[in-house]
């Protein structure tokens, strides 16, 4: 026995390289130089510049590829164009048979995808080989599983048109699935621009595409650098974006793109939590933190880069850790037993670099293991560091490289706190060998992904994406879906209007009083009683902040009453109750609480139906029947969504996991929402209750041109138990109020259903902190229409997807 231990501690290491002859001779075919995908064929544009793909693990060149320049763009848009017209209307069992022979010729090929991926990126074949290529053909499949349900399944549904697709050099095959494949399987085309320093799998994968028969146009690949991106962006016929990359681009992807009508997505940056308690199976977590932040040597957005260890094993883990990290093997990416590859490009390793000299400036200890690393190419060594401040800048930012950086918690609710301790939101890693208690922090961690005592699980079945700056949209799963789809009865919106440059939006001046006896008298003898709403925050009336009034005028220019004119301060105090209402409990209730909350709104807005009618008629000038349409069509959606309130909660997904995979359709938060001036109550009904249903509390600015509708469901909701502070009203002029609430930290998204100009406002001022936006473009909408005015959109807004993987058995 001790022999074979003996044998086993003195056997040497010896490589186990995969070859690379295939790539070589596949490169040599297109002598080294690649012109841009375009229509199934490749085209080398006249005068083309051209860029050097290197391998970073030797400095060798393997390739030059084409600088795409905007009369390439314009070729690549106008290809998938005239493509979207055969291409959408082709029946989904059709697009199904392709997508199914893309999958297939994905595993044709995939050795010589995975080898081209491991020298193109530097990451090592072990990866390529076995997670990035069979997740390529697994994303092929799932989705070519939705293309033959589309018709049946999401019949209200069409696709969205061209797409134009961006994405980053970590994981350029899979990330190219996780865009390219709902994309097409939902009958839209695609335009996709790889990442500079990885541009040739993409390359690969446009032939592979051709060869299974894909129509000529459905799936355009162009190169070129980020200027090239950006003319994808602002291409008109463009109709929707999907971008993974840095939280940076993202924020001036959303700023280009406001106001257009264009659908977008953003999977951006994170600094995901790995949080070990002291129950833990301590040397399981130690592989895990491995998986966590050495994959692709740490070059992954969901990396566990903030290691979080309960105090009392603290020292005890780390120990382990330091133990481990000896024994890690750095080298040569085509090595099949090597852990860590090469570095992508010599920028991203004096970054990471740079974040380590920081991290110990900022008094942490940093540990290297004493390993070799190979004399040539960019290779890092597996880092940790320890020590540091909680609000240190290694700690908050992203280094997207192979160090982690490590804390500590005493109890579960710091472990929390700490865990969320961060700007972004896209992933988290729970050890602990008590179920309930990994469930329950699981559940409090505010991430797209959490993965209890596992880490890096990745599905075409799941859906993943950020909360936060991590960004917004998903990807994989049914929810994945949902960004390449339009509701049937919505053309894409075209937005019109002049920016006014010079106008500040949102500028506000309070507005003077009206003549005097005008307002209430109004031709009775003896004065009203005065009935000036207030605003209503944290469930009281409470007076504007700057007590000033404004005057409500019928559709005639008739005085009909007046409001409170509210301004920043009404905002902060409405979203301060909302969030009280929120942690109090309100998104923790159950859906049969909260469905009984809206049963009751509705009988209660039932009983004064009468006057309601006589609100709407008295500001709008319609008719009787058409103010009792619109009362009754608000009760009616109240019970929609009373209905809604117990059945949107999650499912499990289909995973490949040995274990349980749940997705939770999660509270967004707090939502800001500005109602539309047509239907006055209906608008306001449609917005609040879908928000409040799935347990977000709202800060509702109701129609500015007839808000009388929204002030008298104040006394409605006191009367039908909803918690104060779950719905909060305050009155003024719109885009004045949504503008505090678009640059407010602590609202987690917004609404807006005022005018093109102001949608555009709302959307380019939400870069600022990513914050998730819908707006109307100033589009109309048939409210009365349950097909318009209520159902998935809405619950879709409303909610936002956490999966939290479960491995099972011993
Ligand atoms: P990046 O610099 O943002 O670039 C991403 C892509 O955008 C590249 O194709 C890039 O082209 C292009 N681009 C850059 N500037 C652009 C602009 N102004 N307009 C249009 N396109 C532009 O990110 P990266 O360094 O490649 O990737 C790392 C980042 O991606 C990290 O932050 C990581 O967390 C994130 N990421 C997120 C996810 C997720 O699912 N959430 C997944 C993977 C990676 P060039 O390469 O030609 O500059």
């Amino acid at each position: 026995m001790s022999k074979i231990l003996e044998i086993f501690n003195t056997m040497e290491y010896g490589p186990a390289p995969e070859a690379p002859d295939a790539v070589k001779a596949w490169l040599d075919e297109h002598n080294r130089k690649f012109g841009l995908f375009i229509n199934n064929e490749w085209v080398t544009p006249k005068g083309a510049k051209f860029y050097s793909s290197i391998n970073p693990s030797n400095g060798e060149l393997l390739a030059e590829t084409t600088q795409a320049e905007k009369k390439d763009v314009d070729a690549a848009v106008a290809a998938a164009r005239m493509a979207f017209k055969t291409w959408s209307k082709t029946p989904g069992v059709t697009r199904a048979r392709y997508l199914y022979a893309i999958a297939r010729n994905i595993q044709k090929h995939s050795r010589l995808l995975a080898v081209l991926e491991s020298m193109d990126n530097g990451k090592p074949i072990r990866e390529s080989r076995d997670i990035d290529v069979p997740l390529l053909a697994r994303h092929f499949y799932y989705y070519a599983g939705w293309a033959q349900l589309m018709e049946t399944e999401l019949r209200d549904y069409q696709p969205v048109g061209v797409v134009g697709q961006i994405i980053p050099w970590n994981f350029p095959l899979l990330m190219l699935a996780w865009k390219i494949a709902p994309a097409i399987a939902m009958g839209n085309t695609v335009v996709l621009k790889p990442a500079s320093y990885t541009r040739l799998t993409a390359l690969l994968f446009a032939e592979i595409v051709a060869e299974a028969g894909l129509p000529a146009g459905v799936v355009n690949v162009i190169t070129g650098s980020s200027s090239a991106g950006s003319m994808i962006v602002e291409h008109p016929d463009v109709d929707k974006i999907a971008f993974t990359g840095s939280t940076d681009v993202g924020r001036t992807l959303r700023k280009q793109t406001a106001g257009s009508g264009k659908k977008l997505s953003l999977e951006l940056g994170g600094k995901s939590p790995f949080v070990v308690f002291d129950d833990a199976d301590l040397d399981g977590a130690v592989e895990g933190v491995v998986d966590a932040i050495w994959f692709n040597q740490g070059q992954v957005c969901c990396a566990g880069s903030r290691l979080i260890v309960q105090e009392n094993v603290a020292g005890k883990f780390i120990q382990k850790l330091k133990n481990r990290m000896q024994h890690m093997r750095v080298g040569d990416p085509l090595d099949k037993a090597i852990d860590m590859g090469a570095i992508v490009d010599q920028s991203q390793w004096d970054t990471i670099d740079g974040w380590v000299k920081t991290g110990i400036a900022e008094g942490g200890e940093c540990f290297q293991p004493n390993i070799a690393l190979p004399e040539k190419g960019l290779f890092y060594k597996p880092t940790l560091i320890t020590g540091l401040d909680p609000a240190a800048a290694t700690v908050q930012e992203e280094i997207f490289g192979p160090v982690l950086v490590s804390l500590t918690f005493r109890t579960p609710s710091e472990a929390i706190e700490i865990a969320n301790n961060t700007r972004y939101g896209l992933a988290a890693s729970v050890w602990s060998d008590n179920i309930n208690l990994a469930l329950d922090v699981a559940s409090k961690i505010k991430a797209g992904s959490v993965w209890v005592n596992c880490t890096n699980q990745f599905d075409g079945a799941a859906g993943f994406g950020g909360y936060r700056e991590s960004g917004y949209g998903r990807e994989g799963g049914r929810e994945g879906l949902f960004e390449y789809l339009r509701p049937i009865w919505m053309d894409r919106p075209r937005p019109e209007f002049v920016l006014d440059e010079k106008k500040k939006w949102g500028e506000h001046v309070p507005t003077l009083p009206t003549q005097p006896g005008v307002a209430r008298a109004n031709g009775h003898s003896l004065p009203l009683v005065d009935r000036t709403p207030k605003m209503y925050i944290g469930g009281k009336q409470v007076r504007p902040d700057g007590a000033y009034t404004t005057t409500v005028l019928n559709a005639k220019g008739k005085i009909v009453g007046q409001i409170g004119d509210g301004n920043r301060k009404d905002i902060r105090d409405a979203v301060e109750a909302a969030h009280k209402a929120r942690t109090s409990g309100w998104a923790m209730r159950h859906g049969y609480n909260r469905s009984q909350i809206l049963y009751f709104i509705a009988e209660n807005l039932d009983a004064r139906n009468a006057e309601f009618v006589k609100r709407i008629v008295e500001m709008t000038g319609r008719t009787q029947k058409s103010a009792g349409a619109e009362v009754d069509a608000s009760v009616e959606r109240l019970f929609t969504y009373a209905a809604w309130a117990d059945k949107y909660g999650g499912t499990v997904q289909e995973t490949t996991l040995r274990g349980i995979t749940v997705a939770v359709n999660e509270p967004v938060g707090v939502i800001g929402i500005a109602c539309p001036d047509e239907n006055p109550l209906l608008g306001f009904v449609s917005l609040m209750a879908p928000a409040i249903a799935r347990g977000n509390s709202v800060v509702m600015i109701p129609s500015q041109k007839y808000p009388l509708s929204a002030t008298d469901f104040y006394q409605v909701l006191d009367t039908s138990d909803v918690p104060g502070g779950v719905v909060n009203i305050v009155t003024g002029d719109r885009d004045h109020l949504v503008k505090t609430l678009v640059q407010h930290e602590d609202v987690d998204s917004v609404w807006y259903f005022g005018s093109a100009e102001g949608s555009y406002h709302v959307e380019n001022e939400s870069a600022a902190n990513m914050k998730r936006t819908w707006t109307g473009y100033g589009l109309p909408r048939d409210w009365m229409s349950r097909e318009q005015g209520e159902g998935h959109e809405f619950l879709h807004e409303a909610t936002q997807v956490k999966n939290i993987w479960v491995p099972t058995g011993e």
